[in-house]
């Protein structure tokens, strides 16, 4: 049995119609036998495994041989790149001669590990951008940034220089974020989330209070999420100062939910502190399991998505899909997603999330209504046969030499 999140081209066809799908297949058959690889740093949790799950798929089913490779890093490697991310969406950065040399390294060795005589090839964000120097390029190569580049540290883009300006285009999340110092073309394409990801099915009044209480959730109250790697660009101290605000005006409970951080130092203080400050009604779940994370963003009255920083925030569009409004932060790709008012709100401060909420929760007929909106907005910008579309206009705008007869 094929499982359900390898859905084909064809399954999309009763939520985004005929036309679409047959514009697609167009496209797609002007490229067949194009062989694409991408590369980046895990298969586990966030925002560019969603999507590469999902596009990779996509493509082999139109015909393009699309594969999927994984970077193999050390641990020093993953504090670097972890520096570089910071750095990236404006943090602090003391990129040594040393910290260099490690990210140096780790990309001359993959370069060693795989060959990429593709057609084209994706590198994915700051991770694996450096094994650009080491190219032997049979077509073209181009660098995918899912990070928020509204202010990212100069000193880490002048050394990025070197690299971005070696790929045959730079594709990031928005126009805003191109990048003028780079001398590469540059592209913005919007993430997107799959509808029929297990994630996005609709689940059942029973089984989704089936999953809450297996992770012993109560559902007497109004419940107001996160679902977010416990990453400090997504505030997840900021979400439960909110609430402990909200409270005093609601009932409610909140809960966080985040992948058990592995290898990063400070996603696992962050989570050990949250942990510290959980009680009967703020709650810390694992959201590995799919089905929880469905439960939660259909059951919540609110989802917040608070971030200080954020490439694009494919949980809010998740979020408004299943029609629940989301509190977003306005930051980087989520004032794309949030029309203020009207399918959730932009929020800058802990006040403002608190006083959020409670309008949410007092008025379900307004939050229903604001749900509504929102999964029509996704609709129409914001699913994953637009993202297909807008990869295939990209790879038929290369030059004719690097398309193969
Ligand atoms: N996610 C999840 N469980 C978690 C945390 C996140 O399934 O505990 C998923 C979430 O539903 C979304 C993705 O991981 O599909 C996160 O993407 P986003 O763009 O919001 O953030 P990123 O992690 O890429 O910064």
């Amino acid at each position: 049995m094929v499982p359900e999140h390898l859905a084909k081209l064809n399954d999309y066809r009763s939520i985004v119609g005929d036309e679409t799908i047959e514009r697609i297949r167009e496209k797609a058959t002007a490229l067949r036998g194009m062989r694409v690889a991408h590369m980046n740093s895990t298969y586990h949790a966030g925002g560019v495994v969603e999507i590469l799950l999902s596009l990779t798929t996509l493509q082999n089913d139109l015909g393009i041989p699309t594969e999927w490779r994984l970077l193999r890093g050390t641990e020093e490697f993953y504090q670097v790149t972890r520096e570089m991310h910071d750095a990236i969406q404006a943090g602090d950065l003391d990129l040594t001669a040393e910290k260099q040399q490690i990210y140096e390294e780790v990309m001359a060795e993959n370069a060693m590990r795989n060959q990429f005589d593709h057609d084209a090839v994706y590198l994915h964000d700051h991770h694996t951008m450096g094994i650009v120097a080491h190219a032997r390029k049979r077509g073209p190569w181009i660098w995918r940034c899912h990070l928020d580049l509204t202010e990212p540290n100069p000193d880490l883009i002048a050394y990025l220089k070197q690299y971005a300006d070696r790929f045959d285009a730079m594709v990031c999340i928005l126009e805003q974020y191109k990048q003028q110092s780079f001398d590469v073309p540059q592209f913005s394409i919007l993430p997107a989330i799959d509808p029929l990801k297990p994630k996005s099915r609709k689940l059942d009044p029973q089984e989704i209070e089936d999953r809450l209480a297996k992770y012993e959730i109560p559902l007497d109250r109004p419940i107001v999420t996160q679902i977010s790697r416990f990453d400090r660009w997504k505030d997840p101290h900021g979400v439960v100062d909110a609430f402990e605000l909200a409270s005093d005006e609601v009932d409610a409970t909140l809960v966080m939910a985040g992948n058990r951080p592995a290898d990063d130092p400070e996603e696992n203080e962050i989570y050990d502190d949250l942990i510290e400050r959980q009680h009967e009604r703020m709650l810390v779940v694992d959201g590995t399991d799919q089905t929880l994370v469905a439960a939660l963003q259909q059951h919540a009255a609110v989802v917040l998505q608070k971030s200080l920083r954020e490439g694009f925030g494919l949980t809010v569009a998740e979020a408004l899909w299943v029609g629940t409004p989301v509190i977003g932060g306005n930051a980087g790709g989520i004032p794309e997603q949030i029309d203020h008012g009207t399918n959730g709100f932009l929020v800058e401060s802990v006040d403002e999330a608190a006083h959020r909420i409670v309008e949410l929760i007092d008025d379900p007929g307004r939050a229903a209504a604001m749900g509504r909106a929102g999964r029509q907005k996704v609709r129409e910008r914001f699913l994953i046969t637009r993202l297909l579309e807008d990869h295939l206009d990209l790879l038929a705008g290369f030059e004719a030499r690097f398309i193969p007869t």
